[in-house]
């Protein structure tokens, strides 16, 4: 099942994607696809009404897609979690999941443009998988425990301003918190869809320069593993988004580094999950 949001920047309908493509209006039947959404039965309740898509309106032709989930009460990110990864940034491989924060303002639609932020020369690239928590998780007992808690899967722009990042001192968040630096979809696609989600294969292309390539088999930590590590330290709740790490291609690592200017374009997908299209834009 693939669930999609639609409509303008902060009014975003639920929907959901139709066998041949179309996307169907769901919001008669569930408000949003939000943290009360997952809490309680909606992947049930859409699941029983997704079988006859014909009841359903279309959304209109061409309308914007939302990120697939509604603002969630958090984003955690996974740094360093490709070894091949880790390398071209001169990075040890690291011993546990490394944990760092994005502020959940960042997050936008899978076509929203992505905003330079003012001062910005330094506006990076990060293909990754995404992970929707479907059920609040603390204290797991097992990493096979994990697997009820997660309510899908989605393609993840971890937008990143190395100098932010890097150079202004603490911790990275500063970095990886500006306003676009988080788009998220198409869409979420339910885990019956996706048999494994370490056999994925994900890409980016920059102007139709392919400069990341790479695999969820690579990861040094897998999502059952990230899941039930992260619910030994904290509540992970329904809703939340896990960005999981990127595999090796960022402009940083390029030789020479290479950046986001305005008007380029990035383009990227996952196996199964779709593909996102943004334009990059003064912010
Ligand atoms: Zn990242």
């Amino acid at each position: 099942m693939k669930l999609v949001r639609f409509g303008a920047r902060g009014a975003e309908k639920p929907g959901l994607v139709a066998a041949d493509g179309r996307i169907k209006d769901c919001s008669a039947h569930v408000a949003d696809y939000d943290h009360a959404f997952f809490a309680g039965d909606g992947l049930e309740r859409v699941r029983s009404f997704a079988a006859r898509p014909d009841r359903l309106p279309d959304a209109p032709a061409g309308v914007r897609l939302g990120a697939p989930v509604a603002r969630p009460r958090n984003v955690f990110a996974i740094g360093l979690n490709y070894s091949d990864h880790a390398k071209e940034t001169g990075a040890a491989i690291p011993a546990e999941p490394i944990l760092f924060m994005k502020a959940t303002s960042a997050v936008c639609g899978p076509h929203d443009p992505i905003l330079i932020p003012r001062g910005s020369e330094k506006t990076d690239w990060e293909v990754e998988l995404g992970v929707v928590i479907g059920r609040d998780a603390h204290y797991l007992p097992s990493k096979e425990a994990a697997r009820g808690h997660i309510a899908g899967y989605c393609v993840a722009n971890d937008v990143s301003e190395r100098s932010f990042q890097l150079e202004h001192g603490g911790q990275w968040s500063k970095g990886k918190s500006s306003l676009n630096f988080l788009p998220l979809g198409p869409w979420l696609v339910t885990p019956d869809d996706i048999p494994d989600p370490q056999q994925l294969g994900l890409r980016l292309d920059v102007n139709g320069t392919r400069r990341q390539t790479g695999t969820t088999a690579s990861m040094i930590f897998d999502v059952l593993h990230i899941v039930h590590y992260l619910s030994q330290f904290l509540v992970l709740e329904a809703g939340d988004v896990i960005i999981t790490g990127t595999p090796p291609g960022v402009g940083m690592g390029m030789k020479p580094p290479q950046f986001l200017r305005a008007g380029d374009v990035v383009e990227l997908a996952i196996d199964g999950l779709g593909s996102q299209r943004s334009v990059c834009e003064p912010g």
